[in-house]
């Protein structure tokens, strides 16, 4: 089984299709909605953990794009903001996979998205709030 967290955005002429009832219809896959709102212009925003067989996994985000639905990794939606970052080290003791580590030769703290799983626990660890996910300002926009 493969499971991801994905932020997808919905276009307006899609926003109020059952797309992801058939996610779990046709393509098995089983799915946990954590957030999901609908942008100003009714774009709509979603993250989702989606969980299923991985060729079913690749057929349900073709079906996805196909739709015009904008597909993108959680990590890749998670940025370290380099001119906030004092490089304190406190997100290291949190981070579960390693993504963001001491970096042994500068001493920096060096933030790896491609290990990054998205589970948010370096945010509230940072105290200058260097750790930022896209999606959350999109959220705090509508309120
Ligand atoms: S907790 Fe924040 S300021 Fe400290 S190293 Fe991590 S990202 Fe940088
Ligand atoms: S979101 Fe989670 S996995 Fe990613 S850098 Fe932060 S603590 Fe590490």
């Amino acid at each position: 089984m493969y499971k991801r967290i994905l932020v997808l955005r919905f276009p307006t002429n899609v926003v109020d299709q059952p797309i992801v009832c058939r996610l779990a219809k046709e393509f098995d896959l089983s799915f946990n909605i954590l957030k999901a709102t609908i942008l100003p212009g009714k774009e709509g925003l979603m993250v989702i953990e989606l969980e299923g067989h991985p060729s079913q996994f690749d057929k349900g985000l073709a079906f996805l794009r196909e739709l015009g639905v904008e597909i993108k990794t959680i990590s890749q939606e998670i940025r370290k903001n380099e001119e906030k970052c004092i490089h304190c080290g406190f997100c290291t003791a949190v981070c579960p996979t390693n993504a963001l580590y001491v970096d042994r030769d500068t001493m920096e703290v060096k933030f790896d998205p491609e290990r990054c799983t998205g589970c948010e626990l370096c945010m509230p660890a940072c105290i200058v709030r260097a750790m930022e996910a896209h999606f959350h300002k999109e959220l705090a926009e509508v309120g």
